[in-house]
């Protein structure tokens, strides 16, 4: 991979890279596509991360369908290369004995940090290899992972990398669930209300848009909308600031805010999230 690297950056093409856990949907097409846009040569990842799964988590039964997404990619046309590392070729001591880990102690006490300790450890110190790996000038990511894109465009800063990172919007199906991998493991009905997820951010946007300054009410509201799907179960529901991820309680003029919910439906873990500014004085 970097060899394919260096020969293509010779040439004078601009790489970007997409990284992704494989079983695509919808929202990685909707990078991919960006991607194509930025960049004139485009490389795909595809590696379930056993270092960002908790011990309970789901990475035995995360979906796998290596065929189908490559079958995908060569639909969509115009991605050059796709790099799927094995766990050996990325962890040869294997995790356990792995050393160096890339960390971002106070960004990673809130939001899904909260309730997944050491996954943002995994994710960053994943990136930067794939990032070593494949050498890319852009790298691509879903803002549907605000956190995680938040924590790379810092770890990116901090350590000095020569990357430009790109946010992409989330890409939603028509009642406005957004495209996730975990989405097959839900039933029909788990699947219709999970569009409570979207609907709380919603509705936590307009409230802060038309002047609410609590955010107290307006985490209230957005648990009431997760509430109202009876399958569901809320792991939380916080406004934090979009620099910072620190939790924010009083909401004042031109802050620059995240709403973000994590709900259970089942096993299944969904997120979801908005970008949302308090409007001026
Ligand atoms: P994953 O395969 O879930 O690790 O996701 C790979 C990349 O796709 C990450 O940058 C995600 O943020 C992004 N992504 C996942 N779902 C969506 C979506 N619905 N819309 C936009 N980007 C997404």
């Amino acid at each position: 991979m970097q060899a394919y690297a260096d020969k293509t950056r010779t040439q004078g093409h601009t790489l970007a890279l997409v990284p992704t856990m494989g079983s695509l949907h919808e929202g990685h097409v909707s990078l991919i596509r960006r991607a194509k846009e930025e960049a004139d040569h485009v490389t795909v990842t595809i590696f379930v991360n056993p270092t960002q799964f908790g011990p309970h988590e789901d990475f035995d039964s995360y979906p796998r369908n290596f065929d189908r997404d490559c079958a995908i990619l060569a639909d969509i046309g115009g991605v050059h290369a796709v790099f799927a590392p094995t766990e050996s070729a990325f962890y040869p001591e294997g995790t356990d004995h792995h050393q160096v880990w890339v960390t971002c102690p106070e960004m990673t006490k809130f939001l899904c940090a909260r309730n997944r300790p050491g996954h943002f450890e995994g994710v960053l110190t994943v990136v930067m290899k794939l990032f070593a790996a494949c050498k890319p000038h852009i790298g691509v990511f879903g803002l549907k992972d605000i956190q995680q894109f938040i924590l790379l465009k810092k770890m990116i800063h901090d350590l000095s990398l020569d990357i430009k990172m790109v946010g992409v919007p989330t890409a939603r199906e028509a009642s406005g669930l957004a495209y996730s991998s975990r989405n097959e493991y839900l039933s029909p009905d788990e699947r219709l209300q999970a569009r409570v997820l979207s609907k709380a951010v919603i509705v936590a946007t307009e409230l802060i848009k038309n002047g609410e300054t609590s955010s107290q009410t307006v985490r209230d509201l957005m648990k009431k909308t997760i509430q109202s799907a009876p399958l569901s179960r809320l792991q939380y529901a916080e406004i934090v600031d979009s620099n910072t991820l620190h939790p924010i309680e009083d909401l004042s003029s031109g802050m620059e805010l995240i709403a973000a919910v994590a709900v259970y439906f089942g096993e299944v873990r969904l997120i979801d999230n908005a970008l949302v500014s308090v409007p001026l004085d």
